[in-house]
């Protein structure tokens, strides 16, 4: 499995329909302070469903929507699509191709696709459940989160340890056996 492009709109800094391509291997993404690095990492926790606004910097989930400048008006709507390729079937997907995308207006209303049918976002979740790349995963994270995890305490580094190496899951079934 692999994420082969995204495809931003209307998403925080990225007015225009921005379609960024990833090749094989490291991709690394430079430039100014301001300038959109994170929004991008963003848009692709968006798209896979992330529900916390405040975990993108927002108060609420509108806040993702560009909000213009001194120049621009703001849009009313944003958009993200993101195409894995899926042959080895990682993705719970049968297509060797999985694009999925997400659509917000200002009024709230929210829009998911999976191969351009519309879908619950339970659908989008389920498709990363038991991946590893999921909510709550570590496979994406942010620069205050590193500091997090460093100043955290021995208990709670250990925990995301434990969660990384997958034994979390089965510690709190255990502490749930225990408890019945
Ligand atoms: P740094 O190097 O400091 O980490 P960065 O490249 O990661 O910077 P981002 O945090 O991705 O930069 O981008 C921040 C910019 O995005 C700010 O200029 C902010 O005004 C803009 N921005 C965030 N949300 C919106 C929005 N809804 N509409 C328009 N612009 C937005
Ligand atoms: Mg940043």
């Amino acid at each position: 499995m692999k994420l082969k492009s995204i495809e931003i709109s209307g998403f925080k800094s990225f007015a225009d329909k921005t379609e960024i391509k990833f090749q094989n291997g490291i991709t690394g993404i430079v430039g100014p302070n301001g300038s959109g690095k994170s929004n991008i990492t963003e848009a692709i926790r968006w798209v896979m469903g992330e529900q916390s606004a405040k975990s993108l910097r927002g108060g609420k989930m509108p806040d993702v929507i560009f909000s213009g400048t001194e120049t621009r008006k703001p849009l009313a709507r944003a958009s993200v699509t993101a195409i894995f390729d899926n042959t080895d079937h990682f993705l719970k997907s049968e297509f060797s191709e999985v694009m999925i995308s997400r659509k917000l207006y200002r009024n709230g209303e929210s829009q998911y696709q999976i191969n351009r049918n519309d879908c619950r976002l339970r659908d989008i979740l389920n498709l990363f459940i038991d991946t590893g790349l999921g909510k709550e995963s570590f496979s994406i994270i942010s620069q205050g989160r590193v500091e997090s995890i460093f100043s955290s305490k021995p208990e709670d580094r250990r925990a995301i340890i434990e969660e990384v190496a997958g034994v979390l899951e089965y510690k709190q079934n255990k502490i749930k056996a225990e408890n019945e």
